[in-house]
Parts: C-alpha cells; structure tokens; sequence
C-alpha cells in the first residue's frame, strides 16, 4: 500500500523531504470499516497550512501522519454490507492507495451524473468555494468591476464565471499569456492581466478604468497591494485565501488600512467548511451548468501517488494549470 507521510514541518518552502513515500502492508477493515482504494486525490493549498504547526483553523498533520486530502474511492470490500464492492465513494482518505474507514462518514457518488474527478473540483470544495466567495461574501452588481485572483485555477475560474453570470464586467489575474488567454477565451471573462509582467500595477488599472467594486482574493503578497487602491467606494473583498504568502517564514506587513475607513470597504474573510449547507445548495446549480456546457473549468491530472509531493511543490509555485488532481490510477 503506497501512502505519502509527513516527514518534517517545512519552515519556509516545501521540499521533498518534507515527505516520506512508503510502501506498506495493505490495511484490514476493523468493525465498522471498509476497505476503500483511491483513484483520484485532490492537491489543495490548505494542505500547505496542515503541514505547519501554526495556529490554523484546522488540526496539523502529526510527523509521520498519511498527508490529509479527499479523494474518489472504489469500496474493495465492506463487511457491513453498507456499500457493494464497485461503489464510488467520495471523503477525505489522504495521500495513500488503500484506506480502511468508518462507512458512516461516506457519501456514494453517482459516475453516470457528471465526472468522478468533478467531485474534487468544480462541483467540489472548490467550486462551493467560488459559490460561498461570490454570491455571499462579495455579490457583485450588474455593471460593476469585479476582479477575480488566481484567475485560471480550481477556485477562481468558478468565481468569475459566478460574477459574471452576476452580471459583472469581470477582470482575472493570472500568471503567464498562456493562463491569461485561457481565462478570457475559455472561461469568458472580460480581460485579463498577467501579475508577473513588469508593469502588472498599471496593466491592472488599465483593465479597470472605472474601479474595482468586487475582489475576490486567492492570492495576497504583490497581487493585492496592487488592487487595493483601485477599490472603489462600497467595494466588497472576499478573501479566501493568499496562496503567495503561505511559504512565508514571516507574516508579511499588511496594507493601509486607513482606505477601509475612507472607502468605507467591506472586508469578508470565510472557511468554506463553514458553510456545510453551500455544498448541496452548489452541487445542485453547478452540475447543471456543467451538464449544459455553460460552465467550463480545467482539470491539471498527474499520474502516480509518487508524483504528489512534486506536484503539491507545483501548486505552490503556479505550476499547475487548472484543478490539481493526482491519478493513482
Ligand atoms: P489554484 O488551482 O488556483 O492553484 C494555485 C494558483 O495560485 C497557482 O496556479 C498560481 O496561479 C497561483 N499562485 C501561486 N503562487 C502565487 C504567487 N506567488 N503569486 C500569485 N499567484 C500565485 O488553487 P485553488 O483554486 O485550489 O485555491 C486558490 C486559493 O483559494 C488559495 O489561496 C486557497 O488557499 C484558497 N481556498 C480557500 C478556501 C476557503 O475556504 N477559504 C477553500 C479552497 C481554496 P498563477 O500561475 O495564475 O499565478
């Protein structure tokens, strides 16, 4: 049974030994348990904050712990006769090939209504994110700016499209041409500006020549210093998250903040998991978006458990091109 542990707290950057890759004995079902083989894990940033043993909103991973993550799993064998052998099941059965788990925390997947793997990222944790981050933390109005951080990934090409659909002139940010392309051809938004070009700051304010109303943030660091003084008055901030500072030894300084008062900004942090009724609510609109074609998102598949860790590194840095999903085949 190939599983991937934490091996160390990473300070600063993720390495590969941080990790340790293991083969071991495959696992029985105690009472209560199945036996359950991963086919697809989902690579999230968070995972970045469970390596860490800072205060956080959830538990760190112990040293020597299987990493957490969810994933799609076939049921090999269930002695409660719960589940048959063949059944997809859909929890959070971490980096590893074979899990033994209680059956009462799954939840069985249908793979006639929508790709396995959709259940990871665009009608998953992700999508429900966008959902959670537009409609209730940050609703844009029709006509407004709305400008969307990490644009062509799992959380931020659902959240533009979600604002547009709002009626939003939307505006992504995203590393690269090739990103930047993707995200107005493919995902429909207005324009699109690339934060590593030299002259991001006024490329930015060029694509919002009346403001922003509405920014949902993904991002942090260099990104946001350069949105928050285009914030007009009222404008809504959604922060979901600021992947460009999780590597940080050190918190980085923050903003003036004398513009919330000026501007009179409202600022809205939120942790998706608090919102356990948003994840029915968005399966329900989302998969039916899916299923008529109206909304597109990329999926960046790796193949082989052993492939996690340098993925996972991949993520951190704007490698990956879309929702990040390791295939164990
Ligand atoms: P993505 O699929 O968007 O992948 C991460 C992307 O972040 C990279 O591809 C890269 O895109 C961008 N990025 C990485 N480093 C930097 C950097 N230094 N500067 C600018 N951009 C960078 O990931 P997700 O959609 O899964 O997650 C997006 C954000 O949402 C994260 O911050 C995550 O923590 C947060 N999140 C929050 C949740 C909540 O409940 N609040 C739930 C789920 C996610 P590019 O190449 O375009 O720069």
């Amino acid at each position: 049974n190939l599983r991937v542990l934490l091996r160390a707290r990473p300070e600063g950057k993720v390495g590969h030994e941080h990790f340790e890759v293991r083969e071991e004995a495959l696992p029985s079902p105690r009472p209560g348990e199945a036996l359950l083989r991963n086919h697809y894990l989902s690579l999230d940033p968070y995972m970045r904050g469970r390596m860490s043993a800072r205060k956080s909103y959830a538990a760190p991973v112990g040293i020597g712990e299987v990493m957490v993550g969810q994933t799609v799993a076939e049921v090999v064998e269930d002695p409660t006769g719960t589940f048959r052998p063949g059944d997809t099941v859909l929890g959070g059965y971490g980096w590893q090939r074979f899990c033994c788990v209680p059956v009462a925390g799954l939840r069985k997947l249908n793979p006639d209504s929508a790709p396995l793997t959709t259940a990871l990222g665009v009608l998953g944790m992700p999508g429900t994110t966008a959902w959670v981050g537009v409609t209730e933390m940050s609703p844009p109005k029709p006509g407004e700016t709305y400008v969307v951080t990490a644009a062509s990934g799992a959380v931020g090409g659902v959240a533009g499209q979600i604002a547009k659909r709002m009626g939003a002139r939307v505006v992504g940010i995203a590393g690269g041409p090739e990103k930047c392309a993707f995200v107005t051809d493919e995902l429909g938004f207005d324009a699109c500006v690339d934060h590593k070009a030299p002259d991001f700051p006024d490329l930015l304010a060029k694509a919002c020549p009346d403001g922003i109303d509405g920014y949902f943030e993904n991002v942090g660091g260099a990104v946001q210093k350069a949105a928050w003084p285009l914030m007009n008055e009222f404008g809504r901030m959604a922060f979901c998250g600021s992947i460009a500072e999780y590597e940080d030894a050190e918190p980085q300084p923050g903003p003036n903040l004398g513009q919330i008062n000026r501007k009179k900004l409202t600022l809205r942090g939120f942790i998706v998991s608090d919102h356990p009724r948003a994840f029915a609510e968005w399966r329900r609109i989302g998969s039916r978006w899916v299923k008529d074609g109206s909304l597109k998102y990329r999926e960046d598949v790796v193949k082989g458990l052993e492939n996690a860790p340098e993925a996972f590194m991949g993520l951190l840095a704007g490698r990956n091109f879309g929702k990040l999903i390791i295939d164990l085949g």
